[in-house]
């Protein structure tokens, strides 16, 4: 972060500074809440969790030479001749306070991004395009919740005058959070889909939720949002800032004559009128569509197309999203990270496109966080893969089940479902040849990315 006077800090969360008496003029570079992570200098932020409570480690962090501790009470064992202390009533909001004084204080330009699928792809490639015309640091992987956003505008540094922060919500009234502490100057929703839908009861709550980032943007802020989604006219309707809309096919923005290979997909956008080659090295159309928001975004913000598309086609997003690894002249397509039965929808359509000529083989796990969807959902998406030209479906354990059961009675010659990883890999390096294609997708704790392990090590 950019050089701050502790007692800045102190009184952006209301707190009572102690310690030496030169505490207040200290000046503070760094906020962190792993006291693991601690280095000479930090300011600790001592919150409690579930399983444990910061404050039992602050000895350690002491030791480590943090500069101060953001605490809720103060206990005299712990000695502070060299360590300030920061007492606060909860030390939760006072880091959310700290981001919100501190993004007030710094002023960068605030990009705010949510949606139920793509955020952190389209974050990536959002400051990737924005980074051709400002300093723009970005969420770093997915620390997306009311712990890691705060962080995020935290770590902004002196120089950045661009924040890319993304906002993820699994329960109403989430997003409000983050957006208050934020402020965005300008939005960016991927889409409204069918995630966390356990939490949030129906799709059209998910919406509302959504829009809350969108609408609470100010008249002189920007605005993208997905041309190809249902809910962005409603969204659109309630925008003060000024609203374009980016897509495949449709959209201020328009990305149009995808042609997809196993390297990404090389297509053509179209900024109103001008249009430019572009190529994406990731593949999937839902990828494509992620482009063609961050594309907006910079154009919005006077970046040219030409430059737009020559940033893209050297991209490079977080790991696990659809990145594509080849072991023994076998693609393996890694969309491990996560899913939900949108995202499950869009890997299996990209593999299905792929015109390899080799097996296309889908291995898939479970989707959590779909509560009474739950059969629903992994029946619905055997039905899709069952649709498209896939050579088998298989999938890891009990719930997966679901969709493989599903899938056979829909018609696909191929399925078995496995009871480990370990499993599912054997009997795939019986079948697989060179020239095949496989995709690895489940929730974050199918973990599918362990049958590719399995090759790995062979
Ligand atoms: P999380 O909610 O876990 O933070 P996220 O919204 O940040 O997820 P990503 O991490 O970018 O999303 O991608 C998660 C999964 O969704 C990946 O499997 C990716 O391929 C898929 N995905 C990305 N963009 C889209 C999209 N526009 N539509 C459907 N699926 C998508
Ligand atoms: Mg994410």
């Amino acid at each position: 972060m950019k050089s701050i006077a502790l007692q800045t800090l102190a009184d952006f969360a209301d707190g009572k500074l102690g310690g030496p008496a030169d505490a207040g003029s200290r000046l503070v570079t760094r906020v962190v809440t792993d006291s693991r992570k601690v280095q000479p200098g930090d300011v600790f932020v001592a919150l409690a969790g579930d399983k444990f409570d910061a404050h039992d480690f602050i000895p350690q962090v002491m030791n480590a030479g943090a500069a101060a501790v953001v605490v809720n009470r103060v206990d005299a064992t712990w000695g502070t001749d060299s360590c300030a202390t920061v007492e606060v009533k909860d030390t939760l909001v006072a880091l959310q306070d700290m981001a919100r004084g501190y993004r007030a204080w710094h002023q960068p330009l605030i990009i705010g991004l949510t949606g139920s699928n793509g955020k952190t792809s389209t974050k990536d490639l959002t400051a990737l395009v924005m980074g051709l015309k400002v300093q723009t640091r970005a969420t770093l992987g997915n620390l997306n919740n009311h712990i890691g956003l705060p962080l995020t505008l935290l770590s902004l540094e002196e120089g950045d005058e661009c924040g890319v922060v993304e906002m993820g919500m699994n329960h109403p009234g989430e997003i409000k959070t983050l957006v208050d502490i934020a402020l965005p100057d300008a939005a960016i929703v991927t889409n409204v889909g069918m995630a966390h839908i356990e939490y949030m009861g129906s799709q059209d709550a998910i919406g509302w939720e959504k829009g809350t980032l969108p609408t609470n943007v100010h008249a002189e802020g920007v605005v993208v949002l997905n041309a190809n989604d249902p809910y962005t006219p409603l969204i659109a309707r309630h925008c003060q800032a000024t609203v374009f809309t980016a897509g495949t096919d449709a959209g201020d923005v328009r990305a149009f004559d995808l042609r997809p290979g196993p390297d990404g997909t090389h297509f053509k956008l179209d900024f109103a009128g001008e249009v430019v080659e572009t190529f994406l090295p990731v593949m999937g159309d839902h990828m494509v569509g992620n482009a063609a928001l961050a594309a907006c975004m910079g154009w919005a913000h006077g970046i040219l197309p030409a430059d737009i598309a020559a940033a893209l086609s050297g991209a490079r997003l977080t790991g696990g999203r659809m990145e594509t690894k080849t072991v023994q002249d076998i693609l393996f397509i890694d969309d491990s990270y996560n899913a939900n039965p949108d995202s499950m929808k869009a890997g299996l359509a990209t593999l299905a496109s792929l015109s390899t000529g080799g097996k296309k083989i889908a291995v898939l796990g479970r989707m959590g966080e779909l509560g009474i969807h739950a059969r629903s959902g992994h029946e619905g998406i055997g039905q899709y893969a069952a649709g498209l030209p896939l050579t088998a479906v298989y999938t890891v354990g009990d719930e997966a089940a679901m969709i493989t059961e599903a899938a056979a009675k829909a018609g696909l010659g191929e399925t078995a479902n496995f009871p480990s990883h370990e499993a599912c890999a054997a009997h795939l390096k019986k079948i697989l040849q060179s020239g095949d294609a496989v995709l690895l997708k489940g929730s974050r704790s199918a973990g599918m990315e362990k049958v590719l392990a399995h090759f790995k090590t062979a």
